[in-house]
């Protein structure tokens, strides 16, 4: 739209003026990705705050996106960006904030950071990070969407727990019957592919598993969206069947999307679909 840029640039000058604390998101795909180091320049020209780097996730409108998601390599850059702008303003005394999400493989990609960079606070990063548990979709994130109903995460709009009209929230929540929010709660995660084979899921708690529903029509197929390779998540010999490179990055056309499948025993559940749901 017309003017829109100069007038959040006002928004947020505003915003400053009087206080108030103000960030910048951004969702990483291939075709802005080149954008981010002048992104983080803005931010620290304005003195932002707060940066937020959201990955992709291909749930409602983003799943039109999924064919222009950042390939691993891109990711990986981005990530090495972000994390040593963030380290250099811990350097110079700076107190912006530096947050991504949509992809929790991340926690495991800064412990290999640290690793090298930090190695004498591996230990204590690594505590940190299990301490907060990866994933939360279902545990410690909900969804209430404008019709009152109840879904496991923003993502999720194709999938109702219950309706806050018919039921309070609190009884919808702490019904663990549902067959989805028990198998979102399981520790660890019943996940296939390379998250299964992985040595950090108690990090990353599988990732995103409705990203794994889009490209795979399969709630428990590994993430498509981890660009880790094989010796960073521990794995000595490549998982049968694992897919090589990002999902997206394949032209639509070559991908077997295909109608979804019947869900394998013991999968997860696609039940109490929302009807009319656009994702
Ligand atoms: S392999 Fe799966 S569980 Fe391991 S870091 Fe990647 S997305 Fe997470």
């Amino acid at each position: 739209m017309e003017g829109a840029f100069d007038a959040s640039m006002r928004a947020i000058d505003l915003c400053k003026e009087r206080g108030i604390k103000v960030g910048l998101r951004f969702t990483l795909t291939q075709n802005n990705a080149t954008e981010l180091p002048q992104l983080l320049e803005l931010m620290r020209a304005r003195d932002i705050d707060k940066f937020f780097l959201s990955h992709l996730n291909y749930a409602g409108r983003g799943n039109v996106n999924r064919r222009d998601d950042a390939v691993h390599r891109t990711t990986r850059w981005a990530m090495d960006t972000l994390i040593e702008t963030a380290w250099r303003d811990a350097r110079a005394g700076a107190h912006r904030e530096y947050v991504t999400g949509n992809n929790d493989a991340d926690g495991v990609y800064l412990l290999h950071w640290a690793a090298q960079q930090r190695p004498g606070h591996v230990a204590g990063l690594r505590a940190r990070l299990m301490a907060w548990g990866g994933n939360a979709t279902g545990e410690n994130i909900a969804n209430i969407d404008s019709l009152g109903n109840v879904h496991p995460d923003t993502f999720w709009w194709h999938y109702a727990l219950g309706n806050v009209l018919e039921r309070p929230f609190s009884a919808i929540w702490s019904d663990d019957s549902d067959p989805l929010l028990g198998q979102l709660r399981t520790r660890p995660r019943p996940v296939q592919g390379r998250c299964a084979a992985c040595e950090h899921r108690a990090i990353c708690n599988g990732n995103t598993r409705i990203r794994a529903f889009q490209a795979s029509n399969d709630y428990c197929a590994e993430d498509p969206g981890c660009y880790l390779d094989d010796d960073e998540i521990g794995i000595a010999t490549p998982v049968p069947g694992a897919m090589a490179e990002a999902a997206p990055s394949v032209p639509a056309t070559t991908r077997a999307w295909g109608p979804p499948s019947a869900t394998p025993p013991g999968c997860w559940p696609t039940s109490r679909r929302v009807a009319g749901c656009c994702c």
